[in-house]
């Protein structure tokens, strides 16, 4: 099957804890966080100039918030809120020591699986790398708009990679901040439970219906052409979904049986984030009524087309 060639854009210029311009009213400074989620880390934002507001503090580093701080400091410029996209340990914790030092406030959708269907999936594994400690003082909802001195940014509900992820535009110049939901540099991982495809492709359509002219991802450079590259997540999904139905024409199958058909350019090590990513889609399918189960549905039960 051919698959769907996605235009990623990769390249990213900075220096690791130097606060950088990137437009007019954003700077961002990267953190020592490289990693095969974070790629060379995460891009902490910063909106406005005097009194700003930071996007995704990142990791609890006190190297990272320091050289923030000291960028901020060096023109007499104070943080008055903290945004959030997302409650994982590379975007969320970093608030905390942030707000010990400035007194900001902190925005976000919610405590980590704040946005979670309560009776969604069976699967009870502890989700490595989620931010269990955050709680926003201030909770946002979709369209909700959180104005400083000098900016407004619009929250926009994102669910998908993240039951609570909310992406931020900066009206002035029509630029998203859009967190792990839309990156340039990868596809989002999709982990059920807090992980849900159904809504993470609803998202991905949402941003489709808007008119923002260029993405912030939190890791990986601007998206100077955003549109192109939703579609092609989106494409990329289908194609996924279209192997998977493939797969069970051979006859019924569990997730481990699919994935080295559905991943055969991949290394065998990375079968395990790649079941958690079927499962998702499994998930999906099994509520749209295009596959089925015999057992309650989990990663290891056996899926057939209805
Ligand atoms: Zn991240």
């Amino acid at each position: 099957m051919a698959d769907v060639v996605i235009p990623f854009v990769k390249d990213l210029r900075f220096e690791y804890g130097a606060l950088e311009s990137v437009s007019p009213g954003v700077r961002r400074v990267i953190a020592h966080n490289p990693s095969a989620f974070t790629y060379a880390g995460t891009g902490t934002y910063v909106v406005g100039h005097g009194e700003v507001a930071v996007i995704d503090p990142g990791p609890a580093s006190p190297e990272h918030i320091d050289n923030l701080l000291r960028g901020l400091a060096e023109r007499g410029e104070q943080v008055t809120h903290v945004l959030i996209t997302h409650t994982h340990l590379d975007h969320s914790p970093g608030a905390r020591l942030l707000v010990e030092r400035t007194g900001a406030s902190t925005y976000g959708f919610g405590p980590h699986g704040g946005g979670l269907r309560a009776q969604e999936g069976d699967d009870d594994k502890v989700e490595e790398g989620a931010d269990l400690a955050f709680v926003p003082q201030i909770a946002v909802q979709d369209g909700d708009v959180i104005e400083g001195r000098g900016f407004a940014l619009e929250s926009v509900h994102t669910p998908g990679h993240c039951s609570n992820h909310l992406c931020f535009q900066l009206k002035d110049e029509r630029v998203l901040f859009s967190g792990d939901h839309v990156m340039g540099w990868s596809t989002s991982v999709i982990s059920p439970p807090d992980g849900d495809m159904t809504d993470y492709l609803q998202s991905l359509s949402k941003l489709l219906d808007r008119d923002d002219a260029r993405y912030l991802p939190t890791h990986g450079p601007p998206i100077e052409d955003p549109r192109p590259l939703v579609g092609a997540f989106i494409a990329h999904r289908r194609a996924r979904e279209a192997q998977i139905l493939l797969g069970l024409a051979r006859g019924p199958q569990r997730i481990s049986e699919l994935v080295p058909h559905m991943y055969a350019s991949v290394s065998p090590l990375l079968y395990p984030a790649a079941a958690r990513s079927v499962y998702a889609h499994v998930l999906h399918m099994l509520k749209d009524g295009r596959l089925a189960t015999d057992e309650p549905f989990s990663l290891h039960a056996v899926y057939h087309l209805p």
